[in-house]
């Protein structure tokens, strides 16, 4: 290991790409000249070769072990982000269904979805949370579904922090779920889900890979006029070789699934660890409501990104430039939210969260009057 560059690393709480576990990195790093038995780079060989299709079925089957997903869930590695998913999605699963699409909209990356469902077909809106700039969620078994092509979901909103805690309940809808910024972070019942869907800079990998696991019999809506590309089915018989996949981004997610699986113990004792870490800053929030004012309501914070604001403008670019010095990296929260946002992902170590802690408790204490 090189011991000067885990000494150079600050705590970054980045939104996203973010944070990667050390362990990962250090194993990429370590064979980033010759893959074990290969010769060669990750980088440098072909997506056809047998190491690499070891690998891809490697990252497949953990993530399969991680999320006890059923056999009748396929696993797709695909390019474009969480934003070509907004597309196809719809391209695949509404467009010619006569039916509509439903959206949850508890944030700004639902409203993004929405915008792109709408070119395909129609959409309906079962909930919408912007009349307080998206600081509360629905309750999901209280909402009125209709017959719909499928019912999306944002499962955590990263930009406002607001976050579902449980899965949907079966029977009411197929839900396509959002999962981007917290795919990973604790068990989830795959089977109460048709779609789910996570570009992997948040919470997962690199950018450049996203993970779509998709129920079989979806596949049967997608239309062969689609282009190509855009097709679910083509990816599904081509076991995600369709074209060249992000070859170092699937690999690098294998490691990511590795390290949950040998070193964290499995997706129970992460989200316990999510828990944890969170609570240690909304312990601080709800501490101190005259300085930190938390943006969403207490049942649904996120357990990723933590929003709140401060008194002021200035406490606020204060609190962001004497951070740095603190080594506590990237906390400015979105412009639509203002404040601060401390995305603390699974990669983030419980010491990063307690020294952001102290940084505020410090902070407060010679600002606050
Ligand atoms: C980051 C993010 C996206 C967009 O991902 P891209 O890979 O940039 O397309 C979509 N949804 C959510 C919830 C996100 O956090």
């Amino acid at each position: 290991m090189s011991t000067n560059a885990a000494v150079d690393r600050v705590f970054n709480f980045s939104a996203g790409p973010a944070a990667l576990p050390v362990p990962v990195l250090e194993e990429a790093q370590r064979d980033l000249l010759s893959l074990p038995g290969c010769g060669a780079s990750i980088l440098e060989i072909s997506h056809r070769s047998k190491q690499f299709i070891a690998i891809l079925e490697d990252a497949e089957q953990r993530l399969r072990d991680l999320l006890a997903i059923p056999a009748n869930y396929r696993v797709l590695f695909m390019q474009g982000g969480s934003r070509l998913q907004f597309s196809m999605a719809p391209m695949n699963l509404l467009r010619g269904s006569g039916k509509a699409a439903e959206f949850v909209l508890t944030g700004s990356w639902g409203n993004y979805a929405i915008k792109e469902a709408k070119r395909e077909g129609e959409t309906r809106v079962l909930w919408d949370g912007s009349g307080t700039n998206y600081d509360r969620l629905p309750k999901l078994s209280e909402l009125d579904y209709g017959a719909s092509a499928y019912c999306h979901l944002t499962s955590n909103e990263t930009i406002q922090g607001v976050q579902f805690s449980d899965d949907p309940a079966s029977g009411e809808s197929v839900f396509v779920s959002d999962m981007s910024s917290d795919f990973l972070h604790r068990p989830i019942d795959v089977s109460r889900y048709g779609m789910i869907y996570a570009c992997a800079q948040k919470n997962a990998g690199p950018a450049g890979v996203t993970v779509v696991i998709l129920r079989d019999d979806l596949l049967e809506r997608s239309n062969d006029s689609l282009p190509g590309y855009m097709n679910y089915n083509a990816h599904a018989k081509a076991k995600s070789l369709y074209n060249t996949p992000p070859t170092f981004g699937i690999y690098v997610v294998g490691l990511v699934a590795k390290w949950l699986q040998e070193e964290v113990g499995g997706l129970a004792a992460m989200h316990q660890r999510n828990l944890d870490k969170a609570q240690l800053l909304y312990g601080l929030l709800d501490e101190s409501p005259d300085f930190y004012q938390g943006h969403a309501q207490v049942s649904d914070r996120s357990l990723m990104n933590v929003t709140f604001r401060l008194p002021s403008d200035e406490l606020t670019e204060a609190f962001v430039s004497e951070a740095a010095t603190h080594r506590l990296e990237s906390l400015k929260g979105h412009r639509s939210v203002g404040g601060i946002r401390a995305s603390i992902y699974n990669a983030m170590p419980v010491e990063g969260v307690e020294a952001l802690r102290d940084f505020m408790v410090d902070f407060r204490d010679r600002h606050a009057n």
